[in-house]
């Protein structure tokens, strides 16, 4: 039987709010951290004489990415009754949200952490939005500190209601709002004396109501090439299939081009052929036919290809600390693509707090926006909606990454723009 495929998990929230503590504590109440773990972090806080807190063994696995040097991304497992889950972290707050938005970082659920007595703020609106942004829907709130509330049924009843109503305005109805207490451990893993009043899940029974999404390899096909060599007269495509698979024989259109071939066979180093590969997968594969087929070009099904397209509307985390305005010169990647394009519009900087509309004129960093990008030449995409892992991409300006955004879709020229 197949072992079950971790879930990939997020921890969002506010500063402070307790997310590391939460983390490291549900690491212990899952019986996750290996054995000794917990005893050496606490010998180490008497020696340095402190209080031991829940957040060092979230310091102590940060200090172990660090000396991981390839990772950039820390990657925490536990694991309920039902499955295993891996949580995606970053070591810092900036680092997180860059990785997020990105797409260095997916996840296909969130924890939404809150403090009880603080409530809904200003930076719980804004990681909200970005889960919503990003496609994750599933959202479980876990209304921390309930200790400091004393355990109080109307003070979470306030927090849960502000924060619902947030979600509900982004298209976000959580799975579950749960009273916890991440420092005290009521309420993660098992149920809670000092709630007497909660009928409903604990943090990880709510966690286990979580649909995966569809695996990559269940999508359409997407290969973008990544390199092409000359082998005599033969040309060799090498790139990582993102989604679906691709098998020899197929027949495949290469996007912006159109031009179409099939694959005659894939390139193996050790002497096996194997004749079908999928998503996660590198490949260096020949075609039948001596196309012209560079880097960043696309390879999908005929009649189930990427769009193409100069204009494309999508909805931005711009990151710089330099704003964007119409006319600004950018680079668009997608995938293993580059295009040189310029901001078309900005047709509306969206106010996370309001869900309002703030301007059209430029985008400052930390914005969340509407935006819609022309390039130079035609460009092969595809929707978010339709393919969460190709349908996004990141604006480069000036050798940074300065943004990430998400396809909604085509644009139609706009008239008052030239
Ligand atoms: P983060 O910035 O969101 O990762 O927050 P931390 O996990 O570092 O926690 C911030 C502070 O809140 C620390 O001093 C924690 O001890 C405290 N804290 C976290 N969870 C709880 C809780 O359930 N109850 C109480 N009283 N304090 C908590």
């Amino acid at each position: 039987k197949d072992a079950v495929p971790p879930l990939p998990i997020v921890i969002v929230g506010h500063v402070d709010h307790g997310k590391s503590t939460l983390i490291g504590r549900l690491l212990h109440e899952t019986g996750s951290l290996a054995d000794g773990k917990l005893d050496e972090l606490k010998g180490q806080s008497d020696r340095r004489r402190v209080d031991f807190e829940w957040s060092f063994v979230m310091d102590a696995l940060q200090i172990e990415r660090d000396q991981g040097i390839t990772l950039d991304t820390t990657r925490i497992w536990l694991k309920t009754r039902k499955r295993p889950y891996v949580i995606i972290d970053a070591p810092g707050h900036k680092e997180f949200l860059r990785n997020m938005v990105t797409g260095a970082a997916s996840a296909d659920a969130a924890v939404l952490v809150v403090d009880a007595v603080q409530g809904l703020s200003e930076q719980t609106r804004r990681h909200a939005y970005l889960l919503s942004l990003l496609g994750v829907a599933q959202v479980v709130v876990a209304v921390n500190k309930m200790d400091r509330l004393d355990w109080a049924e109307a003070g979470f009843r306030a927090t849960a209601e502000a924060v619902s109503g947030y979600l509900a305005g982004i298209g976000i109805e959580p799975l579950a709002v749960v009273p916890l207490s991440a420092r005290e451990g009521d309420n993660l893993v098992r149920t809670s004396a000092n709630l007497p009043w909660w009928q409903g899940p604990t943090l990880t029974e709510a966690l286990d109501q979580v649909t995966p999404r569809p695996q990559p390899v269940d999508l359409p096909l997407r290969f973008p090439v990544q390199d092409v060599y000359r082998d005599g007269d033969r040309r060799i495509l090498v790139g990582r299939i993102e989604t679906g698979r691709l098998r020899v024989g197929d027949r495949v259109r290469f996007q912006p081009t159109g031009r179409e071939a099939s694959v005659a066979g894939f390139e193996t180093w050790r002497g096996s052929t194997p004749i079908a590969a999928g998503a996660g997968q590198s490949v260096a594969l020949t075609l039948d036919d001596d196309l012209f087929v560079e880097r960043g070009h696309v390879a999908g099904h005929p009649g189930a290809a990427q769009h193409i397209g100069s204009r494309i509307a999508v909805r931005l985390f711009w990151l710089d600390r330099d704003p964007l305005a119409a006319g600004d010169r950018v680079t668009v990647r997608l995938g293993t693509a580059s295009y040189g394009a310029v901001v078309d519009k900005v047709v509306r900087v969206i106010d996370v707090a309001s869900l309002g509309t703030t301007g059209t004129e430029q985008v400052a960093g930390g914005d969340v926006a509407e935006v819609i990008l022309r390039s130079h030449g035609a460009m092969a995409f595809d929707t978010f909606a339709d393919n969460p892992l190709t349908g996004r991409g990141v604006l480069v300006r000036g050798h940074r990454v300065a943004g990430g955004f998400v396809i909604e879709g085509a644009a139609a020229a706009s008239p008052n723009v030239t």
